[in-house]
């Protein structure tokens, strides 16, 4: 069936599945210092649920999947659900989303299994700032899981890096990963998801009083052409020529959304601005959300959720897919001006 349009004319191809609203990792501006709050196991939504899910959305014209989270390979069928999405045989694309911590490990089966693609997250190339931002994490171990994902061939392979204000990121030192490999770095400005009692929850390290992203206000973000002028003034001070914008002779990698394509001359991979906040994209919007307790989220930016749990456990298929298309049908036209939402980003699924 061809794809379903939305009440606007929005072909609606592509569905971001959470798998787990658990991680790994505790980054400051998605998640609670000790982690999201305990759900019961039979509040969650099983591997088999969630390949039905995906099985009936394609039907309905779903073509391109991603696995997010939380952390999805903490998911313990992340694997047998990857073989059940390859078997849909509408679905075209099968991406992930992960801080690649555990990627040595389950990359190679997740691979065999049918998983096309990863993007990887990364704020910062610094092993001290990235130890805070993550609360817990270990510079090095996502650094293997990038070099995992390419050794591999998974292609192509992104690098998300949600730009701070605060953070002072050296955002030259990330556009330059693109030069030599075919890495495709992508700079996401931050969004005001969850709100300041979930992402401070739990007592914050003194120490770490300047990272604290409760605090999230406006001037946190930097919106993507301050960006592009930063980057290229750092690059010009360095000896590289400018970002050029990627064209029609030189396309940009594969599922690239809403981001927006740039390039160094002549180098192996790409930059990509995702600028959910200085330029909505809502126009262009193609996507649902299937978060891991079973709530369909046609918006990142808005409440408004759709239950689909109970149909997923004890419904007819054509009750499913009332759920599926209600959900669709109310897909708001574009997203207001936010401070933040109910529930954090590992909660929705990034
Ligand atoms: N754990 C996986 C990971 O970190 O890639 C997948 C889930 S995570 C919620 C998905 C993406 O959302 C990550 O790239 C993360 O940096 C991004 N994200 C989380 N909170 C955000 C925020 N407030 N603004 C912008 N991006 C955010
Ligand atoms: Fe975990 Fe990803 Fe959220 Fe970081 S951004 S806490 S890795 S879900």
């Amino acid at each position: 069936m061809e794809k379903l349009h939305d009440a606007y004319g929005r072909g609606i191809d592509y569905l971001r599945i959470s798998v787990t609203d658990k991680c790994n990792l505790r980054c400051i501006y998605c998640m609670p210092a000790d982690g999201v709050p305990f759900r019961p196991h039979e509040e969650l939504l099983r591997a088999e649920e969630i390949a039905r899910f995906t099985r009936l959305a394609a039907h309905e014209g779903i073509r391109r999947v991603r696995l997010t989270g939380g952390e999805p390979l903490v998911f313990k069928g992340v694997v047998d659900l990857v073989r059940e999405l390859r078997a849909i045989p509408e679905i075209e694309d099968i991406s992930l989303t992960t801080n690649g911590v555990l990627l040595p490990r389950l990359a190679p089966e997740l691979k065999r299994a049918g998983l096309d693609r990863v993007n990887i997250s990364l704020d910062t190339l610094d092993a001290e700032q990235f130890r805070r931002v993550t609360r817990v994490g270990d510079l090095d171990a996502t650094l293997a899981g990038i070099e995992t994902a390419l050794a591999l061939g998974l292609d192509p392979v992104k690098i998300n890096c949600v730009v701070v204000r605060r953070l002072k990121q050296d955002v030259l030192a990330f556009a330059r990963l693109s030069v030599d490999r075919p890495l495709h770095v992508r700079f996401i400005e931050y969004m005001p998801i969850g709100n300041d009692e979930t992402r401070s929850h739990g007592a914050l390290d003194p120490e770490a009083a300047t990272y604290d992203a409760a605090l999230w206000g406006k001037s946190d973000v930097v919106p993507t052409a301050e960006l592009i002028d930063k980057i290229n003034a750092q690059a010009a001070a360095a000896g590289l020529e400018p970002l050029e914008p990627v064209g029609e002779k030189d396309p940009a990698p594969l599922g690239a959304g809403p981001a927006r394509y740039w390039r160094f001359p002549g180098a192996a991979g790409t930059v990509g601005f995702i600028s959910a906040m200085s330029n909505h994209f809502c126009s262009r919007c193609n996507r649902l959300r299937l978060t891991a307790d079973g709530m369909i989220r046609p918006c990142l930016f808005s409440d408004d959720e759709y239950p689909v749990r109970d149909a997923l456990r004890r419904g007819t298929d054509d009750e499913v897919l009332a759920v599926y298309r209600a959900a669709l049908e109310h897909k708001p036209k574009e997203h207001e001006l936010i401070e933040g939402t109910e529930r954090f980003m590992s909660q929705i699924g990034g």
